[in-house]
């Protein structure tokens, strides 16, 4: 196991070997920082780029009809709800665009969207099946100029990189002024989490609704803000639970009467919106 005194959080920078509690030993090993109460897994970003290479085949993809998660698609029809009552017709950018799902979504909502994706056999089909521009390869600061882009989306992506705030830099560099950052990552403060938490048992948190191999961080509002601030926004929505578009029939109609004490506790996925500040752009 790597050592723990080699750390470095990348929320908050915090490094030590005091500086990191051990959260869960399982499929995987999670730490909290005990600055910032970041919790991930501290992986090289080599050994990730490996993981996002290999996390989709082109078997995966062949037997999957349309895309991959269908289900998602209530969700990302909210969040495209939510951009276009704060900009009227963006050009987006969306990173990490997997099979194009999202992207397929705000296409037909009449938005002019971009995807970036890493994936070499998932981007070849978000291309094929959205007809978008796709760009294969790792999201950095040098992919774009500047302010080429008036909203930019992390839709499911920032649990899964080892350098979060080098994105969202990116993001803000490649941002028009005013341009906006939505972000939407599983949470830390969902309700297996939080049971494990309070009782220490890891049956509450076991694969695949809990811990994902794949998930290097977790997020809770409190710090995805703070990493989203740190990048030069300012935070205009931040939403949790979202049950009511997330599921449908009973679920879907129990979701939309819990989602306002889902949001009040901060519990469930969290939605973020946030405007790129600076003057003069
Ligand atoms: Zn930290």
């Amino acid at each position: 196991m790597k050592n723990v005194s080699t750390f470095q959080c990348p929320l908050c920078g915090f490094t030590g070997p005091e500086g990191f509690k051990l959260y869960y030993r399982g499929e995987v090993t999670l730490h909290r920082c005990r600055r910032c109460g970041f919790v991930g897994q501290f992986l090289t970003s080599a050994s990730i780029a490996e993981d996002h290479q290999s996390w989709c085949s082109e078997k995966t993809l062949a037997a999957s009809a349309g895309f991959l998660y269908p289900q998602m698609r209530r969700l990302h029809q909210d969040t495209i709800r939510r951009i276009l009552r704060r900009k009227g017709s963006p050009r987006l950018l969306d990173v990490g665009c997997g099979d194009g799902h999202f992207l397929h979504w705000c296409r037909r909502a009449g938005i002019e969207a971009v995807g970036v994706e890493y994936n070499e056999a998932v981007a070849a089909r978000a291309a094929a099946t959205t007809g978008a521009p796709i760009i294969r390869g790792r999201y950095e600061k040098n992919l774009f100029g500047p302010k080429e882009f008036d909203v930019i989306t992390f839709i499911q992506v920032l649990e899964h990189l080892p350098d979060p705030r080098a994105a969202v830099e990116a993001a803000s560099h490649h941002l028009r002024g005013e341009g906006l950052i939505v972000i939407e990552v599983p949470s830390i403060r969902s309700p297996h989490f939080l049971a494990y938490g309070a009782t220490g048992i890891k049956w509450f948190v076991r694969p695949p609704a809990g811990v994902i191999k794949w998930h290097v961080a977790y997020y809770s509002p409190r710090t995805l803000r703070r990493l989203a601030e740190s990048a030069g926004f300012r935070t205009l929505q931040l939403v949790t639970g979202r049950w009511g578009c997330k599921y449908s029939g009973l679920l879907g109609m129990i979701g939309r009467l819990a989602d306002p004490l889902l949001n009040l506790t901060r519990v469930g996925g969290i939605h973020y919106i946030g405007v790129k500040q600076g003057c003069c752009s």
